[in-house]
């Protein structure tokens, strides 16, 4: 498959590589969990990943860390753990927001395709931002914002890069609203740098 890929990016005309629309290998996002994330939470997470995505024309593929035995090849790989406890929490919580919400694994100014997403921190973050009945939907929205962290990470693997945007996913903080908000986007530089392979 990675074989397939440079195969893909040679035939690939210049002109896809302008930004016009064009297919681009998908991202297989390869997740493990300490805690199994609620159903309502993964369903979301994977079309808002989806959505975020669409604007590099990467496709998402989800596999979980167990079907990857010897032999299994993808093309652009990216490892996630969401450690902690994903599930939102229907009861008052304690909210400390301090700290990230997630960090990727560089070695040597590179960035690699290993992310660790935070869900105690993610949770509080999204949870201070949820008013009235959104509390009832809050497995859905948990799923939403995960998605968005996630994005950013691969966005820094994508781009390479330790630095942000100013505006949209890419920005160095997100904030709870911003989490759960019925949209948010890259911005169009930040969503281009989609286009490119995350590991190097
Ligand atoms: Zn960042």
């Amino acid at each position: 498959m990675r074989y397939l890929f440079v195969l893909v990016l040679l035939s690939t005309p210049m002109w896809a590589l302008e930004g016009l629309p064009a297919l681009h290998n998908p991202i297989t996002v390869v997740v493990s969990a300490e805690r199994p994330l609620a159903p309502e939470a993964m369903k979301e997470l994977q079309a808002e990943m989806a959505n975020l995505l669409k604007q590099g024309n990467r496709p998402v593929e989800w596999k979980r860390l167990d079907e990857m035995g010897v032999g299994v090849s993808v093309s652009d790989l990216v490892m996630v753990k969401f450690r902690g406890d994903c599930r939102m929490e229907m009861s008052p919580m304690l909210l400390d927001e301090r700290g990230p919400l997630a960090f990727t694994h560089t070695t040597d100014g590179e960035v690699l395709p290993f992310s660790e997403v935070l869900c105690d921190k993610v949770k509080m973050a999204a949870r201070s931002a949820m008013h009235g009945g959104q509390i009832a939907s809050g497995n859905k929205l948990m799923g939403r914002a995960l998605a968005r962290v996630l994005a950013h990470e691969i966005w820094h693997m994508t781009a390479n890069t330790h630095k942000h945007s100013k505006t949209g996913v890419a920005k160095s903080s997100l904030s709870g609203a911003q989490l759960i908000a019925d949209t948010l986007e890259f911005d169009g530089h930040s969503a281009h740098q989609l286009t490119q392979k995350t590991a190097r």
